[in-house]
C-alpha cells in the first residue's frame, strides 16, 4: 500500500519534516538545477505557446543537469553539496540515464507539432534540420551521447578495462557537452533571442571543462608532490592482502575511520590508474595506513608485484561513514561481506583506541573459512575490549562439530536477530531502538541486509553503509 510517508521516503524526506542528510543533498541539487531556469525569466523569455514552455523548461534543465554531472564526479569534498560520493555516484548514474532519454527525444519533441500538422511538413523539416549546417554540432552532441549512454549501461559486458572505460567516458561527454553548448548557444530558441542568456551556458560549460582538467591534469601533479611510501603487502586469506603504506612527510593527512580513498600504485600519479580502497587501520596508527585488499580483477590480482620502498599516490580520504554517527548510540552492529571488512576494521580498531564499553557486534560473512582476515587480532579484541563479540558467518558448508560459533549461510535475518538478542537486556538496551547499524560490502550484499534490518524493524537513520562498488 502507498502511504503518505513512503511517498515522501522515496524523495529521501520524512513525516513530519525532518531534513536527513541526503534529504537536505537533494534539496541543494534541485535549487541549482533551477537557477538557469530562473534567469529565463528575470530576463523575460518567457515561450509564446504552452508546448514550447514545455520544451524549452525540459531542454533547460537538462542542459542544466548535463553540466551538474561534472561536479557529481569530482571528488569535490570542501563543498559539502558535493561531498557525499556514493550520493554522487548514483545519481550521477540515475541522472545519466534520464539525459539520455531525454536527448533522444528532443528532436523528436521538436519536430512532432510539424509532423501533425502535415507528414510532408515534417518531413521537409526533417531533411531541413539534418541538412542545415548550423545543425551539425547538435546531431553529433545527439548521437555521441546516445552512443556514450549505451556504452555507461553495458560496460560490464564490453571487453573493456574498467580504467579505459573510465578515460574514454570522460573524454567523450567533455567532447558532447561542449557541441551541445555550441548547438544551444547558436540555434536554441534562447541563445537566439537573448546573448546574455548564453553567458550563463558558457560558464557552466567553462566550470565543467575547468573541473576535469583539475581532476586529470592538476590534482595529480598535487599528489606526486606529496606520496606515500609503500611499507608491506602481506597476503591475509586465501584472497586478500594486507597492504600498509606511510606518509613520507608524517603530516598533512587525515582520516576518519570508515573513509576511503584513491589508491594509485602506478608510476605515474594521474587520475586514470586509480583504485577506491576502504581504509582499515585506525587514526592511531597514523602516519602508516593499511588497506584489506580482495583479489577480484587485473590490478588487485598483482597487488604482490608491487615494489616495497615505491612511491604511492593517495587521493581522499572521502566517504561519510564515521563513528561520529554512533556518538548517541548505546550499542554498536558492524556488518561486513568480504572485502567489506576494512572499514568495519578501522571503526573496530578505533572503538578499541578509545576502549569503548557499549556492547558492540561484528558479524563478518564470507563464502569460505579461509577468507576470513585478521582473526588473531579479532579474537584478541573480544578479549580485551568491554563488551565486544564476533559473530562468523559462513556460506560453504563446513564441519560444524568444532566451529558452534560460525553461522552457516549468508548474512540473513535470522543471524542479524541472533546478533540483536544478545544486546538486548544489556542494561536496559533494546537493541534495535538503540542500536547504530554500520554496513559495508558488495552491492548484493548490501540490498540483502537492508531488507532484513527494514524487516527487523531498524530504523533507517540508525543504518549507515558503504557498497564496494560505485
Ligand atoms: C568506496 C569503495 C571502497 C572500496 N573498498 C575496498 C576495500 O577496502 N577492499 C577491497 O578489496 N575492495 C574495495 N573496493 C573495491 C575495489 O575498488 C575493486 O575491487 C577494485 O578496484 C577492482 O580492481 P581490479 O582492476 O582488480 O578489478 P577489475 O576487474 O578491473 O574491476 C572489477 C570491478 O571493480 C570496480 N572497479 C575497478 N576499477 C575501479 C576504479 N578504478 N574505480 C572504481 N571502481 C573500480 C568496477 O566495478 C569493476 O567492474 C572498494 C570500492 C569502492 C567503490
Amino acid at each position: 500500500m502507498i502511504t503518505q510517508s513512503s511517498v515522501l521516503e522515496k524523495f529521501g524526506l520524512q513525516y513530519p519534516f525532518k531534513f536527513n542528510k541526503k534529504s537536505k543533498l537533494a534539496l541543494g541539487y534541485f535549487c541549482l538545477m533551477l537557477l538557469p531556469f530562473l534567469a529565463t525569466f528575470s530576463l523575460d523569455m518567457a515561450d509564446k505557446t504552452t508546448y514550447a514552455t514545455i520544451l524549452t523548461t525540459v531542454n533547460v534543465l537538462a542542459m542544466m543537469a548535463f553540466y551538474m554531472q561534472f561536479p557529481l564526479v569530482s571528488r569535490l569534498k570542501s563543498f559539502s553539496l558535493f561531498a557525499n560520493i556514493d550520493w554522487n555516484i548514483t545519481h550521477h548514474k540515475k541522472i545519466g540515464l534520464w539525459l539520455g532519454i531525454i536527448f533522444l527525444l528532443h528532436p523528436v519533441l521538436i519536430l512532432a507539432p510539424r509532423f501533425l500538422v502535415s507528414f510532408d511538413d515534417g518531413m521537409h523539416s526533417l531533411v531541413s534540420v539534418i541538412t542545415a549546417p548550423q545543425m551539425l554540432t547538435g546531431i553529433i552532441a545527439w548521437v555521441g551521447m546516445i552512443i556514450w549512454i549505451l556504452i555507461a549501461i553495458f560496460k560490464n559486458t564490453l571487453n573493456i578495462s574498467y580504467e579505459t572505460w573510465r578515460f574514454t567516458h570522460m573524454l567523450g561527454l567533455v567532447t558532447i557537452m561542449i557541441l551541445a553548448t555550441l548547438h544551444i548557444t547558436s540555434v536554441g530558441s534562447h541563445g537566439q533571442f537573448q546573448e546574455k542568456f548564453n553567458l550563463i551556458w558558457w560558464a557552466l560549460c567553462a566550470t565543467s571543462v575547468t573541473m576535469v582538467l583539475y581532476n586529470y591534469f592538476i590534482k595529480p601533479r598535487i599528489l606526486r608532490s606529496k606520496p606515500f611510501k609503500l611499507i608491506d603487502v602481506a597476503q591475509v586469506s586465501s584472497t586478500d592482502w594486507q597492504v600498509t603504506i606511510e606518509k613520507k612527510d608524517a603530516s598533512g593527512f587525515d582520516f576518519e575511520a570508515g573513509q576511503f580513498v584513491w589508491l594509485n600504485t602506478s608510476k605515474h600519479s594521474g587520475g586514470v590508474k586509480e583504485h577506491p580502497f576502504s581504509i582499515a587501520s585506525c587514526q592511531a596508527d597514523l602516519p602508516r595506513v593499511s588497506f584489506l585488499i580482495r583479489n577480484l580483477g587485473d590490478y588487485t590480482s598483482k597487488l604482490d608485484t608491487l615494489k616495497i620502498g615505491q612511491n604511492v599516490y593517495v587521493d581522499g580520504p572521502y566517504g561519510s561513514i564515521n563513528l561520529a554517527e554512533s556518538s548517541k548510540a548505546k550499542a554498536i552492529v558492524l556488518i561486513a561481506g568480504g572485502a567489506g571488512i576494512a572499514p568495519m576494521l578501522s571503526l573496530l580498531r578505533g572503538l578499541a583506541e578509545k576502549n569503548d564499553a557499549r556492547p558492540i557486534r561484528l558479524i563478518y560473512g564470507n563464502n569460505r573459512l579461509d577468507q576470513m582476515v585478521l582473526q588473531d587480532e579479532i579474537k584478541a579484541l573480544e578479549k580485551t575490549m568491554p563488551n565486544f563479540k564476533q559473530q562468523l558467518v559462513c556460506n560453504e558448508e563446513f564441519n560444524q562439530e568444532h566451529r558452534e560459533d560460525i553461522y552457516q549461510g549468508v548474512i540473513d535475518k535470522d543471524c542479524i536477530e541472533g546478533v540483536f538478542n544478545s544486546i538486548n537486556n544489556q542494561n536496559s538496551i533494546e537493541a534495535k531502538k538503540d542500536c547504530t547499524v554500520y554496513l559495508c560490502g558488495p552491492k548484493p550484499m548490501i540490498a540483502g541486509v537492508n531488507t532484513s534490518l527494514k524487516s527487523l524493524n531498524i530504523p533507517k537513520e540508525h543504518i549507515h553503509y558503504e557498497q564496494l562498488s560505485f
